[in-house]
């Protein structure tokens, strides 16, 4: 019997408890938390992503500021608000939307929210923090939400052989770092990869973030397999994921669906994010 993976209700559980735990702040006399969310352009996946992340906010209690910019906005301009954001007390998290037009250097903007601020935990110094294995930083809300949903469903990973597919600096990477600190014997495949089948046939749990549709097939997984899928992609005007999700859930013990399962526990993560930031910045 295969489990399916439903991050869709696993995190209406996660953000129930969020939203009670943000009721019992406010009924102490605190203020709400915040968080900024800047988009630049009209990039439509863009848009409904930050749609998405400021509804699940608001139902949360969560406050959202919305800062939508114009695609030729200079990369000043965006500095010089993230900077006005930095210094506001009552933002506690900062969100800029990526992708971001060609003429703003992406670092740079990353670079310049503060690291206790970067609910997105894309600042290297929260890379760094995760790479040390340290309380106090951010880990990026993907790696985290697929953390929160083995949680949930009781997967243990210390000692599994994981093999992670993508090796991106805002999911693949950061993923694989959080895997080891975990106790997992993590492979990290990419696109340089000799032999992929190879190192996915070994994984006890196997991660694809790489945004190719249907890379995973069903002679790439081993019998029992625990599958995450974080892609996504367009193919025949559907939304799809890296696996073949039809023919690999006959062998996975337990597998995400695309949609409904990584790309909730990735808002979902970013609320628990955020109310650090806020506990932090409270001292609560
Ligand atoms: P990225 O471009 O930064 O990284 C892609 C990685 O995949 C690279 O390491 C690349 O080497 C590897 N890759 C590409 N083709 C490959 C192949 N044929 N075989 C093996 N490796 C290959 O992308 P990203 O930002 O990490 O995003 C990856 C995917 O995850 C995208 O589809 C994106 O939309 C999706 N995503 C989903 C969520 C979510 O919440 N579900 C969040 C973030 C990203």
């Amino acid at each position: 019997m295969t489990t399916i993976l439903d991050g869709k209700k696993v995190s209406q559980i996660y953000r129930e408890s969020f939203k009670e735990e943000i009721e019992n702040y406010l009924s102490r006399g605190f203020r709400r938390p915040s968080l900024a969310v800047v988009l630049v352009g009209n990039d439509p996946a863009s848009q409904v992503y930050v749609i998405n992340k400021r509804k699940a906010c608001q139902k949360v209690g969560i406050n959202s500021l919305y800062y939508h910019l114009g695609e030729n906005i200079s990369e000043q301009e965006l500095l010089g608000l993230i900077k006005e954001l930095n210094q506001n007390p009552e933002v506690d998290g900062i969100l800029v939307q990526l992708p971001l037009p060609k003429q703003i250097n992406t670092r740079k903007v990353i670079e310049t929210i503060r690291p206790d601020k970067d609910v997105d935990g894309f600042h290297p110094e929260n890379m760094g923090k995760l790479v040390a294995n340290v309380e106090g930083g951010f880990i990026p809300c993907t790696p985290l939400g697929i953390k929160l949903l083995f949680d949930h469903y009781g997967i243990n990973i210390q000692g599994k052989d994981v093999t992670v597919v993508g090796a991106g600096y805002i999911v693949g990477k950061p993923l694989s770092v959080l895997l080891l600190n975990m106790n997992a014997t993590v492979t990290v495949c990419h696109i340089y990869t000799k032999d992929l089948k190879k190192h996915t046939l070994n994984a006890d749990i196997l991660i694809s973030a790489t945004g190719v549709p249907h890379l995973i097939k069903e002679d790439m997984v081993k019998e029992g397999a625990i599958v995450v899928d974080v892609g996504i992609s367009k193919l025949d005007g559907k939304i799809v994921g890296d696996v073949d999700f039809e023919k690999v859930k006959e062998k996975a013990s337990y597998i995400t669906p695309v949609p409904g399962g990584v790309g909730p526990m990735t808002v979902t993560a970013l609320l628990l994010n955020t109310i650090k930031a806020y506990k932090m910045h409270l001292n609560i």
